[in-house]
């Protein structure tokens, strides 16, 4: 269970591209506390700085600041990388369908990108971060690798070109891929701030600064919300994991199911305040229900999460307590 014992060669090194993002930034600390060295790629479009800072007076870390639409800069962070761990992408549904042409450059030719520099650098795995949205409009629960619906939003058909372009690197060229669908992932370090922000650190937020949180839709809608330290094991498993399981896509999540009504009812309570939400729209391109089968992961990958809900939740609430 976990990842404290995974085991890499002394002198691995790790490139992580969004190292600077909520994800990117955990992924890096999981990397320096193990011992190894990590560089960080990531041009701090939605990134922090700060989640920079808080690594680069460790000798084993280095930032390059730069975007993955580049391939140069690409080819540049590959050198002398072992293992990449490609998490830099915009998120969010809803900004897709306002910027469509930007999220195909971004996350779909960036990803390219480091998959071309990956195999001329002679990368040993590449592992990415995918998402639960390739599922679509599928209404099957849970929710199956194989068994994916009509994409909903540009976004998703990014995460979903992403995966197949990442087979073909494996069918061509050798390149050990792995692509990681995440299911809602929470926890230290993501960002409550601003529209697009995810619902569980923005909740938070609100509910300490005494505001009125909105749930879009009936607040019925559930998701297999994920602690961040799963989704570490994840990648960190897929970097060992064999080349007979290269060229797939996996569910990474713990393999629950919350309601939004709950979560905000667990919130409250355990902040400790009287809010009512405010019920709004439900946003365009959501789906209704999510959760994730994590049987293919456990079986290829020895994924084997340990963080439930509940203790994540609270781990989460502890640190924007004292973060906010
Ligand atoms: P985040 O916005 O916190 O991190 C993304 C990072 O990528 C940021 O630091 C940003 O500056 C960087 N970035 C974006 N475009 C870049 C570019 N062209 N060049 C270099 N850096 C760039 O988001 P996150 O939640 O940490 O997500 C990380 C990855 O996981 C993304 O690929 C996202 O699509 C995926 N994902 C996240 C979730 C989730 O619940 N958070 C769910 C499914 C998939």
């Amino acid at each position: 269970m976990g990842y404290q014992n995974v085991k890499f060669p002394e002198d691995s090194v790790f490139l992580v591209t969004g190292g600077a993002g909520f994800i990117g930034s955990n992924l890096c600390e999981a990397i320096l506390n193990l011992g190894y060295r990590v560089r960080c790629l990531d041009d701090l479009s939605t990134g922090k700085q700060e989640n920079v800072d808080l690594f680069i007076d460790n000798p084993n870390y280095e930032f390059i600041e730069g975007d993955i639409k580049n391939l140069e800069i690409c080819m540049e962070a590959c050198e002398g990388i072992d293992y990449v761990l490609n998490q830099a992408a915009w998120g969010s549904v809803p900004r897709s369908i306002e910027m469509p042409l930007f999220y195909c450059m971004n996350n779909i030719m960036g990803t390219l990108n480091m998959l071309e520099a990956a195999r001329q650098k002679g990368v040993k795995k590449f592992v990415y971060a995918s998402s639960s949205s390739v599922y679509g409009d599928e209404p099957v629960l849970p929710k199956k690798e194989g068994r994916e619906g009509n994409l909903l939003s540009p976004y998703a058909v990014s995460k979903r070109a992403d995966e197949e372009w990442a087979k073909q690197y494996t069918r061509h060229y050798d390149l050990d891929t792995y692509g990681l669908r995440y299911f809602n992932v929470f926890g230290r370090r993501q960002d409550p701030n601003g529209a697009y922000a995810a619902v569980i650190p923005k909740f938070i937020k609100q509910l300490i600064h005494g505001e009125r949180p909105t749930i879009n839709g009936d607040g019925q809608q559930s998701r297999d919300f994920t602690y961040i330290e799963n989704v570490i094991e994840a990648n960190l498993k897929a970097c060992l994991a064999p080349s007979s399981a290269a060229g797939e896509a996996f569910n990474i999540a713990y393999g629950g199911r919350e309601y939004l009504n709950d979560i905000y009812k667990g919130l409250v309570d355990a902040l400790g305040v009287d809010i009512e939400p405010i019920y709004g729209p439900d946003r365009a391109g959501d789906i209704k229900h999510s959760n994730a089968d994590i049987s293919k992961a456990k079986e290829l990958l020895g994924y084997d999460p340990d963080w439930t809900f509940e203790r994540g939740i609270k781990a989460a609430i502890d640190w924007y307590r004292e973060n906010l």
